[in-house]
């Protein structure tokens, strides 16, 4: 098939220009969005591309040329209109009209070969009327960070967007929270939906019910389409995303993630995690670890993840009260640590080694795991790891023999729970005789990779870049990730 043969590359030689964009959001009308324009860079060298969701785009990446990307992604050339959108949120807990998007806009909304509609949203594209003191531009570093978190936490089983590319644009940058001017980068995020609690909370600050009602059909129509015929759709679409929330909280904290700005405006409404600024993985396991440097109450604390995510969907019944029953809703919410209690049970198990194991034992493993762990402050991503190393049929046959070849307890009998969890490790081994060790080794293997992103990681990819000049770390990071080493 030649290229003008190829359906997707039907009307430019730019394949991402023919893509199947829909205007899906646009079609609500301007009261959700403003058209803007993109900032005009003095340069564009692309640092990222990720060519592992191009197919999914109906694109071989093998035809996508670097030129292509930047054309489009850097460049903005050839598409209109591109919309800022408006939303408002909770900051910290205090409410803020001074937001919507103010350095990034939707650049498009594509419908992937999987059936599902994607937003194309841009990061560090320039000022908009949402830009308020900022410049409307993204780190290089910031835009590195991104991408990383994105990729590991994807790799991860995490329900997240991802990243397109990340152009640099050769602006110098000056922020307060690295050494400045520093490098400037625009990123393209591909993502489910950028359509936040946030976006909702706006409607109602303007009283606006019946746009409400519009962007809630809007929302189920498109994210949560299996619900459209139900007469009940709108309480069954909020305990559905109660739903998902309470997994994806459940999800950050098995990978060891802590997200940092759980803002209203950063969350989506159809459940999927994104906006990866200060974030970071937990070196130990720590409740009370903090990422953001300005969180200084530790609001946003790795601990209380799941307890603000319910809150902030409780707050979210304060708009979407004009739609649906609040008793319903307070039924919707009422599931949320039952959810959230059955995944996290479920894929820290996965972490160790068990795709099921019967429920009293399971509770007990999970308890004790998370008092070491939190005792002995050992690696958390470490811990997991050398469990997948070092595993072996041996460990069934004496306690002593677990975890006995790791370097992580190097002296078994320095920690009193530690004994106690080598002794129930050992029995549940012994105790069921359906398990199988080669399929423990396996479990471990898949939800355990290597490589974990963690601060120092990212420092030294960071300084590769910034002071050689040399990139070949970050590739090599993200190929480690990619391929779940
Ligand atoms: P964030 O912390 O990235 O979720 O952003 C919070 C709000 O600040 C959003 O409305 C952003 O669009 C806006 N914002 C963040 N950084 C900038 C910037 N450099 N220029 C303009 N607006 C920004
Ligand atoms: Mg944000």
């Amino acid at each position: 098939m030649t290229l003008a043969e190829t359906p997707n590359y039907k009307n430019s030689s730019n394949p991402f220009l023919s893509l199947n964009y829909e205007s899906a959001l646009e079609s609500l009308g301007d009261d959700y969005y403003d058209e803007v324009a993109a900032e005009e860079f003095p340069q564009h060298l692309l640092r990222w591309r990720n060519d592992a969701l191009l197919p999914r785009l109906g694109l071989d990446p093998q035809v996508v040329k670097d030129e292509d990307f930047i054309t489009a992604f850097g460049k903005f050339q050839g598409r209109k209109p591109l919309l800022a959108l408006r939303y408002h949120g909770y900051q910290f807990g205090e409410y803020n009209r001074q937001l919507g998007d103010g350095r990034g806009f939707l650049y498009g909304q594509v419908r992937a070969t999987d059936g599902e509609l994607y937003d194309f949203g841009t990061k560090g594209s320039g000022r908009t009327p949402y830009s308020r003191g900022g410049d409307g531009m993204l780190t290089l570093k910031g835009g590195m960070r991104e991408v990383l978190a994105a990729e590991a936490l994807h790799h991860l089983g995490v329900r997240t967007s991802r990243c397109l590319s990340m152009i640099e644009t050769g602006l110098p940058l000056w922020r307060g929270d690295e050494p400045s001017p520093t490098r400037s980068c625009v990123m393209i995020r591909m993502s489910s939906s950028h359509i936040r609690f946030g976006t909702f909370e706006r409607l109602h600050f303007f009283q606006r019910p019946d746009l409400t009602k519009k962007l809630l059909d809007h929302v189920i129509e498109q994210y949560y389409q299996h619900l459209s015929a139900e007469q009940d759709k709108y309480a069954l679409f909020y305990a559905e995303l109660v739903k998902r929330v309470a997994e994806l909280v459940a999800q950050w904290m098995a990978a060891g993630f802590c997200h940092a700005v759980l803002n209203t405006d950063n969350m989506s409404i159809t459940g999927e995690s994104f906006d990866y600024g200060p974030y970071a993985f937990i070196p130990t396991y720590d409740p009370s670890f903090i990422a953001a440097y300005f969180d200084y109450s530790g609001r946003y604390c790795y601990g209380n993840q799941p307890i603000i995510c319910q809150l902030n969907l409780e707050m979210l019944q304060e708009p979407l009260k004009a739609i649906i029953d609040k008793s319903e809703m307070e039924a919707g919410l009422a599931m949320f640590a039952e959810y959230y209690q059955a995944e996290y049970s479920s894929l820290m198990l996965k972490k160790l080694g068990f795709e099921d194991l019967p429920h009293p034992e399971a509770r007990k493993l999970l308890n004790l795991t998370v008092e070491f762990l939190k005792d002995s402050q050992v690696g958390y991503h470490q811990f997991f790891y050398e469990m997948a190393r070092t595993f072996s049929s041996k460990w069934r046959d004496e306690p002593g023999f677990v975890m006995n070849n790791s370097d992580i307890v190097p002296v078994p009998g320095a920690s009193g729970i530690f004994d106690d969890w080598c002794i129930l490790y050992h029995k549940i081994l012994n105790d069921f005789d359906s398990i199988r060790t080669d399929v423990i080794a396996q479990t471990l293997a898949a939800h355990n990779p290597k490589t974990a992103l963690l601060r120092p990681v990212i420092e030294s990819i960071w300084e590769a870049i910034a002071q050689e000049e040399n990139w070949q770390p970050f590739y090599e990071l993200v190929q480690a990730i990619q391929s779940r080493k």
